[in-house]
């Protein structure tokens, strides 16, 4: 029996994860967190009995415990809910499939308390990478990546210790937006945003990738997962989302992952890793796809991923500004308090006016955060 805990229960991966685990006999839930929709984590604490359940506020904490006081799950709210789920005794990996930088914090106990961690949860490693790399090293404890792009990179790795990357080659539908130029763009509405053409997921992440901002994250995020630099990732743009991603060794082979575009495919490599189970779902069918094509980024219009680079290169504090500016904006962006371009034209304010600070600590990476948040905040 595989224990796990999962970090953000209630959203895309998470609930895709739970199907994994409701097909499987040999995984077991042991904790399961959630920010808000507490009548959902309801049903999950009902269906899979975990031992310990959290909840972002307080308040909806005491709500869930009445309503699940006849079970034997234990409710747990705030930052101290979400490590006390991520360090579980007897867990063996944590899946954070939880939104946002919030993240960091319980992956950095969860690491320490010797977990393995399925990650989705992009914007920890984009933020705190520099910590969470080596602290995973020191704890021997295995990053194994969620992201379908890094999985793939992670799988076409297999086999090839010893053999030095020369490239990634990391592959984006394009999103919703893909051939629009700037102009096109000025009148962009939410529900515009949110119509993804490939993947169903979570909304902060569906308009990250309507501004190309999520492959931006991906970049940062490869780098830290396969010890590489930024430049060493190239973006390609592969519509159909049937390539998710490619690695180019030395001598010049390219090896890549195919398949449907289905997240549950990533989740389970993580969770049964190196093992691989059967999946139900639709096979690839290259007589009906006939042909896959490829396109380079437009990082004149979609320079959200530019900024990305710039961030990567540069690093230190950096990434830290980029994501940040990004989750608030796209926040604001979702309350339709800024129009689609002010995205990433309050990234690049951000960034611009930021004073680096080299390798900082996790006191100095949730002090940029504020001072991000405030930067944006009095701009109106
Ligand atoms: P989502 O919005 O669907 O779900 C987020 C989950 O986090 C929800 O369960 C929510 O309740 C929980 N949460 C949010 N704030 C919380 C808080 N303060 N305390 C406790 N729980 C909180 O998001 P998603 O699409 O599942 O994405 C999750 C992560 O996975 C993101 O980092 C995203 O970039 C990454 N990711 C998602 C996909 C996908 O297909 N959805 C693919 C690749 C990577
Ligand atoms: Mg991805």
């Amino acid at each position: 029996m595989k224990k796990i805990a999962i970090l953000g229960s209630t959203g895309s991966i998470g609930t895709q994860t739970l199907e994994i685990v409701r097909e499987k006999q040999d995984l077991e839930v042991l904790g399961l967190a959630a920010g808000s929709n507490i009548q959902l984590l309801e049903q999950q604490i009902r269906e899979f009995s975990p031992k310990m359940a959290a909840v972002w506020s307080e308040e909806k904490a005491m709500e869930l415990r009445t309503k699940v006081a006849d079970t034997d799950t234990e409710v747990v709210s705030g930052m101290d809910g979400l490590i006390r789920i991520a360090t579980l005794s007897d867990a063996e990996i944590l899946v954070t499939a939880i939104v946002g930088m919030i993240g960091i914090r319980p992956t950095i106990e969860a690491i320490k308390a010797g977990k393995d961690i399925a990650l989705a949860n992009k914007e920890t490693l984009v933020t705190a990478g520099h910590l969470i790399m080596p602290l995973a090293a020191e704890h021997q404890v295995k990053i194994l990546p969620v992201d379908s792009e890094h999985s793939a990179i992670f799988q076409a790795l297999q086999g090839n210790t010893g053999n030095p990357v020369h490239k990634i080659l990391l592959t984006a539908s394009g999103g919703p937006f893909r051939g629009k130029k700037q102009e096109d763009l000025l009148d962009v509405q939410v529900e515009d945003a949110l119509r993804h053409p490939n993947w169903s997921m979570g909304r902060k992440i569906t308009i990250d990738s309507s501004t190309m901002v999520n492959k931006g994250l991906e970049v940062i995020e490869a780098k830290w997962l396969f010890d590489v630099e930024v430049d060493q990732v190239e973006v390609v743009i592969q519509p159909q989302s049937i390539i998710h991603s490619m690695v180019e060794y030395e001598d010049g082979a390219v090896l890549a992952q195919l398949g449907t575009p289905d997240m549950k495919l990533p989740i389970q490599y993580a969770l049964y890793y190196p093992q691989r189970r059967y999946l139900p779902g639709d096979r690839l069918d290259f007589w009906k796809l006939r042909s896959i094509t490829f396109e380079k980024p437009d990082m004149d219009t979609f320079y959200g991923l530019k900024l990305a680079y710039i961030a990567g290169r540069r690093g230190g504090s950096l990434p830290t500004v980029f994501n940040a500016a990004n989750e608030l904006a796209v926040q604001q962006f979702l309350n339709r308090q800024i129009t689609f371009l002010e995205i990433t034209e309050i990234i690049e304010d951000c960034i611009r006016a930021h004073k680096v600070i080299e390798h900082p600590t996790l006191e100095q990476i949730l002090e940029t955060e504020k001072e991000t948040y405030d930067r944006i905040n009095s701009r109106r």
